[in-house]
């Protein structure tokens, strides 16, 4: 059986005898496809010293120079993306043109870290005081560590390494278990593209690696993204070790119609910001608000229509708009949660459980799922289920809609259908989510802006990329210089002021 590795000091590293390892499964098929390796306190000991040593050079490294790497780390990962993209969807079960635009909207942080050397200049003051100038520069943090979900393998370790690195931090990327194979293949292009070993080291494993790495000194800042109990749990064991973190959580995002908007054009969007993936995407629209009965009416009807030609296939088939999700633990999750919905009164529209695939049977498939009437009080609307499942909910006001986004206990993303500027420009301005998207159903903020949530999507404040994270993964060093001629001047014993 193939064996997937850790990349620590520019080398693979396997798990050798008596270490433990996880199952990889092929979605399609059901089958166990590799073991992976999981990293032991030991190996992150390794892994951050050969860190420690690689940041002290590369932060020596003039800017423009590191982003040189990042430039080629770029040709590099454009030039193989069908080999990442099939690597990806064997190992996560999203179709190939999905998978593609996983590891391009990493390519597109990539782009923004070419142009770092801009945003890590400082500031000067000439002249704050008598002969006295103020000037302040953004230096690196030392050691970072990722740590990385399942559902975008190439994308969000992106994020978050293209950004550090560039910054002059070295880094140590804890990718899921699941779908491990791309992490690992990144770190091996960012060495070919001229990123010194340890530079960026890959250690794969679960909860063991995930503590070492937010209790060791030498470990600056934690970057997370993963679901909210465990986002949490990182984010004060982190903060607790006086580490910086960010610590993205999970997500029940709505999209909210109202009377006026183009049906034909939402329903396409709910469609497939809904089932995209399989469901599997924090900036999926799993919920569904339209506003009035009429509307209610008229959206669901879309949606039938819409749900009865769908293509549901492996992730090899051009044809399929989604394939299966990523694990059989994971589809069982979605139908317990599918039977919950059921059991609390909801209508289940659309059941996608019993959904099997000729040739296929013990694939981790799941047909699109759809339910109506669900009530805020419902466990399943108020968590994430993470599937091809649609929730609508409906609402018998703007402001109905408006309150069921901002009371929800997560706050990722949301979107209004509309053609009216005025309430569109209130939606957006009140509710209390970090990403909005007008007439946009999946609103993920392109590189060069950030992303990041609110309430239980997120803890911490700093959000992922963009100047955001060039913040978060530097530290602002304020200098005030003079350089005196003349006599000796006497003690001063009062704080200075600028009176
Ligand atoms: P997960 O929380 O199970 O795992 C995320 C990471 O945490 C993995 O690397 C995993 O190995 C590690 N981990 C798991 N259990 C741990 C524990 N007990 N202690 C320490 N570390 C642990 O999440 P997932 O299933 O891989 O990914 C799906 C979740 O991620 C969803 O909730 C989704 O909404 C969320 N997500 C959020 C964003 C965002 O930006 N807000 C983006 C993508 C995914």
């Amino acid at each position: 059986m193939r064996e997937i590795g850790h990349f620590v000091n520019g080398s693979r590293v396997s798990g050798g005898p008596g270490g433990r390892f996880g199952e990889v499964f092929d979605p399609n098929t059901g089958a166990v496809q590799a073991h992976v390796a999981l990293g032991d306190v030991a190996l992150v000991e390794t892994a951050v010293q050969s860190a420690a040593k690689a940041q002290r050079a590369w932060a020596e490294v003039n800017p423009q120079r590191r982003a040189r790497v990042m430039f080629e780390f770029k040709r590099l990962v454009e030039a193989r993306m069908d080999e990442l993209a099939a690597l990806l969807s064997a190992e996560h079960g999203k179709v190939i043109a999905d998978s593609r635009g996983d590891v391009q909207r990493g390519l597109e942080v990539i782009e923004f870290a070419c142009g770092i050397p801009h945003a890590l200049k400082g500031e000067y003051t000439e002249g704050a005081g008598p002969g006295i100038d103020v000037y302040s520069m953004r230096q690196p943090l030392g050691v970072c560590a990722g740590i990385t979900p399942f559902n975008f393998p190439a994308m969000i370790p992106m994020w978050m390494f293209g950004i550090a690195i560039a910054c002059g931090n070295s880094f140590i990327l804890k990718p899921s278990e699941k779908d491990p194979s791309v992490p690992l293949r990144l770190g091996e292009l960012m060495l070919e593209a001229g990123a010194p070993a340890g530079v960026l080291n890959v250690v794969q494993g679960d909860k063991a690696v995930v503590d070492a790495l937010l209790t060791h000194p030498l470990v600056r800042a934690v970057s997370f993204v993963g679901s909210s109990d465990i986002a949490h749990y990182v984010y004060r064991t982190g903060a607790a070790h006086g580490k910086r973190v960010q610590a993205m959580g999970g997500a029940k995002n709505h999209g909210v119609i109202l009377p006026d908007a183009d049906l034909d054009q939402a329903t396409k969007d709910i469609l497939g910001a809904a089932y995209g993936s399989a469901g599997e995407r924090c900036m999926a629209l799993p919920v569904v608000a339209p506003v009035g009965e009429r509307t209610a009416a008229a959206l669901r009807e879309r949606l039938l229509d819409g749900i009865a030609g769908l293509k549901v296939g492996i992730s090899t088939d051009p044809d399929a708009q989604y394939g299966p999700v990523v694990t059989a633990a994971h589809k069982a999750r979605v139908e317990s949660y599918i039977a919950q919905g059921v059991a609390e009164g909801a209508e289940l529209v659309v059941d996608g459980r019993n959904f099997a695939l000729q040739g296929y049977e013990k694939g981790f498939f799941l047909g699109p799922t759809l339910f109506d009437h669900v009530r805020p009080d419902m466990t399943t609307y108020q968590e994430e289920i993470f599937g091809p499942v649609l929730q609508i909910v409906r609402a018998d006001s703007f402001e109905a809609a408006l309150n069921l986004a901002s009371d929800h206990p997560y706050g990722n993303g949301v979107a209004i259908y509309t053609r009216n500027g005025k309430a569109a420009r209130d939606f957006a301005s009140r509710v209390e989510v970090g990403m909005v998207g007008i007439n946009v159903p999946i609103p993920v903020p392109v590189a060069y802006h950030t992303f990041g949530g609110w309430k239980r999507s997120a803890f911490g404040d700093t959000n992922q990329h963009g100047m955001e994270g060039v913040k978060f993964y530097t530290k602002v060093k304020t200098v005030t210089a003079r350089w005196p001629e003349g006599e000796v001047e006497d003690s001063a014993f009062v704080i200075p002021t600028m009176a």
